[in-house]
């Protein structure tokens, strides 16, 4: 597995890739989430890449950069034993020197969701992943469907920009409680991950009412509201049901794709899951 740290590098093995190329774009503290894009990128492409960098420009000056979790050299070794093709980890001086390469991708979707408490997040995150994509020239991204919002954003961004990327979700992968996988999860105890398994238990309380044909979506929010409220450590951010497309707001659920969606604050950590009904 080559180990690219610059820029010049990534692209000289670019070249030498003669076929597909399949990258999974990380922010490292790698989990069985994240291995399995690497399994996807590795069934459907000749090459696989997947970066390292965690990118200043998506967190406010609130939030955790200064110390999210970073442990490069189990994730190099987690990556060998992958055999997988490159890991691409740049400085960020190495991503953002250059301000003539910065890229500003507007949406609505960014305001939505996520983009309400976090109003600068979905302008870091395209600006770093078409960076990377312009770097890595990937013929096929892999993303996790655990960040719904961002996966609809980028390919989006792919259409918008005629680019032949061709984009492949992950399903989310969960721990044995239903807590699905995150970097973030090495903030908790091993107790604290199984209290917070109750954020996916919740989720799973809407989808079987909606199962057993409840429509009215405030009905639903108001159960899942209940339900968290039960345990005193977390704070509701937003509990969403809304159009998979526009993500506005939905009230009657209909047989449209619908996504469900939800943040919780678990004492500091910020937890995020959903499910597409
Ligand atoms: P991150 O390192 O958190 O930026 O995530 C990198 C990629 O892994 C993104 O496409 C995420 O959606 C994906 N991902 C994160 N957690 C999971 C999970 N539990 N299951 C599947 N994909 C995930």
């Amino acid at each position: 597995m080559k180990i690219l740290y610059s820029i010049e590098e990534c692209i000289s093995w670019r070249k030498s890739a003669l076929g597909s190329v399949g990258f999974v774009p990380t922010m490292g503290a790698l989990h069985q989430g994240h291995l399995s894009l690497v399994k996807i990128a590795k069934k459907n492409c000749d090459y696989t890449i997947v970066s390292i960098f965690i990118n200043p420009t998506q967190f406010s000056e609130s939030e955790d950069f200064s110390s999210y979790p970073s442990m490069l050299d189990k994730d190099i070794k987690i990556l060998k034993e992958e055999l997988i093709d490159a890991v691409f980890i740049p400085s960020e001086n190495e991503i953002y020197n250059k301000k003539s390469d910065d890229y500003f991708y507007e949406t609505p979707l960014s305001n939505k969701l996520e983009g309400i408490t976090r109003p600068h997040f979905f302008k870091g995150v395209t600006m770093v992943v078409y960076k990377l994509f312009n770097i890595v020239n990937p013929t096929h991204v892999v993303f996790g469907e655990k960040d719904a919002q961002q996966l609809i954003i980028i390919k989006q961004m792919i259409k918008h920009n005629k680019s032949s990327i061709t984009l492949i979700s992950g399903k989310t992968i969960r721990n044995k409680h239903g807590l699905a996988h995150s970097s973030r999860n090495a903030y908790l105890s091993v107790k604290e991950q199984k209290e917070a398994s109750k954020i996916f238990q919740s989720l799973m309380l809407i989808k079987r009412l909606l199962d057993g044909g409840e429509q009215n979506s405030q009905l639903l929010k108001n159960e899942f509201v209940k339900s968290i409220e039960s345990i005193a450590a977390f704070k509701l951010d937003y509990i969403s049901i809304a159009d998979i497309e526009t993500l506005d707001e939905i009230s009657k659920i209909h047989k449209k794709k619908t996504l469900v969606s939800t943040a919780v604050f678990f004492k500091e950590v910020r937890l995020i899951d959903n499910f597409i009904y």
